[in-house]
């Protein structure tokens, strides 16, 4: 069983923890652990033994793990753990499907020390975030994220929401976790498809603050890519923290939690384009590049880095090119990205592959030229 000081790492970081902070003052940890079984006592150590659980998932998830995590809550007491399946896929992460979640919580009479457990990819950990958020003005929840991209990313920070009328994350709130149980294992049952696109934010952490873990990830990609545990745990981990650096530096992205946005601004106006038939991993990798043609186009960034990138991005299996999108219509959708100033959207841009910054100052016709750069 691992615990605070527990079981001897696995390639270091099995065992482990991160915590997150917010004004100094701890918030969450990041449990890293590869036996399910211990997310019972991982609860209990963070004062959560005792209540009643509410597992969320959805219908590819819930087969798999569901069980486990169920009998992990009932472990600690608290009684029957509750179990809500959604229907799997990004067009499921909407506002029916939260009035779902909290018609199940009214009629099992679930109260506000009740914990929800968010048990999936990161629209079920978005759902689930934002209908604890809600549910009696705010109960607690727990991530339990299953996809790479929600294990590197989405679980962690606090936002959480849902799509509305097809406009992304449109309805949400920040609403932080109480821990987040972070399983390499989970990973064993993803997908190609959504493997690699999850590697999207991996590799963005990079781009926008580390170049060493850049290059790190680059001389990796084989035992990446063959899902070796210990060097997914490592990357996770250093993802995580790269994550919980930015976070904690400005929780409500007031300005530097925007640098995560790096590669979404267009990347979420193709994933509306193309009315989610691509991941938005790969929407985001699309999206990665478009910026970085931008960040060239105004002279912050050297060609060769670009290349770089493009070449790097391809290499994992990601989309640098999307087929069959119209430009202008692209182009449109980037003024109604909700981190948009007065209609024009903020950028995120690259001096080097490491440094990002924003940039309020680019123009539509910049903006189309970088939608162009990836139009196949
Ligand atoms: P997802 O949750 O839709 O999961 C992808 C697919 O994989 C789904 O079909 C799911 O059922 C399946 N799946 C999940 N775990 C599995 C497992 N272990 N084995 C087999 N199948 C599994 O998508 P995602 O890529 O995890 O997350 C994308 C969402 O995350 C988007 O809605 C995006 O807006 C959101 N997001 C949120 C943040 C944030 O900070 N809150 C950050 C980035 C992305």
């Amino acid at each position: 069983m691992c615990g605070r000081t527990g079981v001897q790492a696995m390639n270091g970081e099995t065992g482990k923890i991160l915590t997150v902070h917010k004004d100094g003052a701890p918030i969450y940890d990041i449990v890293y652990c590869t036996d399910p079984a211990c997310l019972g006592a991982m609860l209990k150590e963070r004062g959560f033994g005792g209540r009643r659980f509410c597992v969320i998932t959805d219908s590819n998830v819930g087969p798999l793990y569901a069980e486990t995590v169920v009998k992990a809550c009932e472990s600690i007491g608290g009684g029957k753990t509750g179990l809500v399946t959604l229907p799997a896929g990004e067009e499921n992460k909407n506002l029916d499907h939260i009035s779902g979640i909290y018609r199940y919580l009214i009629e099992e009479k679930y109260d506000r020390k009740s914990c929800l457990i968010a048990l999936g990819g990161g629209v079920v950990g978005d759902m689930t975030g934002y209908a604890a958020a809600t549910y009696l003005r705010g109960i607690s929840f727990i991530q339990v994220p299953t996809t790479l991209l929600a294990q590197a990313d989405s679980s962690i920070g606090g936002k959480t929401g849902v799509d509305f009328e097809g406009y992304k994350n449109m309805v949400g709130a920040f609403y932080m976790p109480g821990m987040v149980f972070a399983n390499v294992g989970y990973l064993a049952s993803l997908d190609e498809r959504q493997f690699t696109g999850g590697f999207a934010e991996v590799i963005k952490h990079g781009i926008i603050r580390d170049r060493a873990y850049y290059d790190e990830l680059i001389q990796n990609r084989e035992s990446i890519l063959n899902r070796d545990a210990g060097t997914l745990a490592r990357m996770l981990y250093v993802s995580n923290r790269i994550k919980k650096e930015v976070v904690e530096a400005d929780p409500f992205e007031k300005r530097e939690r925007m640098l995560l946005n790096f590669g979404h601004t267009i990347g979420h106006a193709v994933e509306k384009y193309l009315d989610f038939g691509m991941t938005h991993g790969e929407c985001v990798a699309a999206g990665c590049c478009a910026a970085a043609y931008i960040s060239v186009l105004k002279g912050f960034l050297a060609e060769g880095e670009y290349d770089t990138i493009r070449r790097d991005i391809a290499s994992f299996g990601l989309p640098v090119k999307v087929e069959g999108i119209d430009a202008e219509r692209v182009l449109q959708l980037t003024a109604s990205d909700k981190k948009a100033s007065g209609g024009r959207p903020r950028f995120v841009l690259l001096k080097s592959i490491g440094e990002a910054f924003i940039e309020e100052n680019v123009s539509e016709d910049e903006i189309l030229k970088g939608i162009l750069s990836i139009a196949g």
